[in-house]
């Protein structure tokens, strides 16, 4: 079984583009996979979409929400590159016996030892890029230098020679070791699809279009791929969709007008100064889609009078030091299409009486502006985790972290995540056609089941209605078990590092995996 994610990736693009006559690998595959749309996590972000990929439970239950996510309790946004996310699908094959290969997937590190092979992936900025740590010599024996993000200044043209160039490594990389392992599951992921769609938005299917290229890119190098593994069960698939967007809505106005949210008088005068600074830069930094890492991917002019660290996560009162925590009752973090609202009291009638402030607020608000939203209140699990979390349906729109603005929409012209991906399964186990209501979180349980695994009890998702009449995967029952007991970070997981391990430990143990 192989699993190929295109970060990214949407029907929107490569539907038209089919159409059109291009892309032929996708045109096959529409006509030889069962395919759909595939919902993302809320929120639609690279992590923690590829987290909830790997262990088919939702962002409630990591408590993961972005690479920067607010904590109710320190109030502070706290990274979450180190969270070590237990019951990966690849853990779970291995825990039963299988080999895997992991390549490039956001949020694999830090890793516990497996049966095989796994390459790191951006944002990774360990010492450690691969287990075993001799695979990273491997990889560059192989592909030459090996990158594992685009380093080169967006908008150039050596940025798409680099993206081209990195689809290409990836390839040739992810094929090396599944000839070489022979892996039961191997799970790999091409990044330029987003990267690219963040920096060069255009749905014109012509050659000028940096985006359409690395698109007939992937298409070209999927097509070889798919001929090389003919006979093998293939999963394509991406963490979520893509969208132009042209107006964006700013929920903490929304939540200030209603009282909610208080600004201190003065703030932090130097924090303020650099708050008009990075309103401008939020726009470009948000482009691109990853705050935490902006100075390492966004030209260094852009960057170089901000603040660094994690006080670069949000670009709103939060991160300027400017709220007046005193009389704040709630707060929202955004994600793209998501605003995560954070409900700041322990009291759970309060919390109530404030999530539904908040609610009516922010739907009084979009309903002011014409538009189509959706509200989803979550369980309060752990400190990262908002209290309600509100989903603009409404296309082309996305939520803004600004904070300074006059009204709660206003115009932009960008683009950035969609909440449907895609997914294509073609194979022996596989039917075609089409299917409904697939979920993100249905994928791990969807590839173990068709491998013929146990599922761990912790999956939030189904195993979807994809396989072929009469193959032993249609004819089973799924099988759950508990997965994870005190073996689960074994000697050489984690980079063989004490501390690091002792600390993920303890991670494991406030999640309920460890005693
Ligand atoms: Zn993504």
């Amino acid at each position: 079984m192989i699993v190929l994610g295109l970060d990214g990736a949407t029907h929107s693009l490569i539907r038209p583009w089919v159409d059109a006559g291009h892309l032929p690998t996708f045109a096959r595959l529409y006509e030889e996979s069962v395919h759909g749309d595939l919902e993302s996590t809320i929120p639609e972000i690279t992590v923690p979409a590829w987290p909830a990929f790997a262990t088919g439970r939702n962002p409630e239950r990591l408590d993961v929400y972005g690479f920067t996510h607010f904590n109710r309790e320190t109030r502070e946004l706290d990274l979450s590159h180190d969270e070590f996310i237990p019951g990966k699908m690849w853990d779970v094959v291995d825990d039963q016996g299988g080999r895997c290969v992991v390549f490039n997937i956001p949020g694999s590190h830090p890793w516990q030892a497996i049966d095989g092979t796994i390459i790191a992936a951006a944002p990774e900025y360990k010492d450690s890029y691969s287990y075993p740590e001799d695979r990273w010599d491997e990889l560059e024996e192989v592909v030459g230098e090996y990158k594992l993000r685009n380093d080169a200044t967006p908008g150039s043209r050596n940025y798409v020679d680099q993206s081209l160039s990195l689809v290409d490594k990836r390839f040739d990389g992810f094929e090396h070791f599944i000839e070489k392992e022979n892996p039961e599951l191997a799970v790999g992921l091409i990044r330029a699809t987003d990267r690219v769609a963040h920096h060069y938005w255009s749905t014109e299917p012509k050659q000028s279009n940096p985006l359409f290229e690395v698109y007939s890119r992937v298409d070209e190098r999927l097509g070889e791929f798919l001929d090389a593994h003919d006979d093998e069960d293939i999963v394509v698939m991406s963490d979520h969709g893509f969208e132009a967007v042209s107006k964006k809505f700013a929920p903490n106005y929304a939540l200030s007008q209603a009282g909610l949210v208080h600004l201190s008088e003065g703030g932090d005068g130097k924090k303020q100064a650099l708050g008009k600074l990075r309103d401008v830069a939020s726009d470009v930094l948000g482009r691109i889609g990853l705050l935490t890492l902006a100075r390492n991917v966004v030209p260094e002019s852009y960057v170089a009078d901000l603040p660094s660290g994690s006080a670069l996560g949000l670009d709103n009162a939060i991160s300027l030091g400017r709220i007046d925590w005193q009389r704040t009752r709630a707060v929202a973090d955004i994600g793209q299409k998501t605003t995560m609202v954070y409900a700041l009291t322990d009291d759970a009638d309060e919390r109530a009486e404030i999530v539904a402030e908040a609610r009516e607020a922010l739907a009084e608000a979009a309903e002011n502006v014409g538009l189509d939203v959706r509200f989803v209140e979550l369980d309060r699990g752990g400190p990262h985790t908002p209290d309600l979390t509100m989903i603009i349906e409404t296309p082309e729109v996305h939520a803004s972290s600004r904070f300074d603005v006059d009204a709660p929409l206003f115009d932009v012209s960008t683009s950035g995540h969609a909440r449907n991906g895609i997914v294509f399964a073609r194979g022996p186990s596989f039917r075609t056609g089409t299917v409904e209501d697939a979920n993100i979180t249905d994928i791990a349980p969807t590839v173990l089941h068709a491998l013929g695994r146990r599922l761990p009890n912790s999956i939030d998702g189904d195993v979807l209605d994809v396989f072929a009449p009469d193959t032993d995967a249609a004819d089973r029952e799924p099988e759950y078990y508990d997965f994870v007991g005190e073996n689960a970070v074994s000697e050489g997981g984690v980079s063989g590092d004490d501390e690091r391990e002792t600390e993920v430990k303890s991670r494991l143990r406030e999640l309920g995996y460890l005693e």
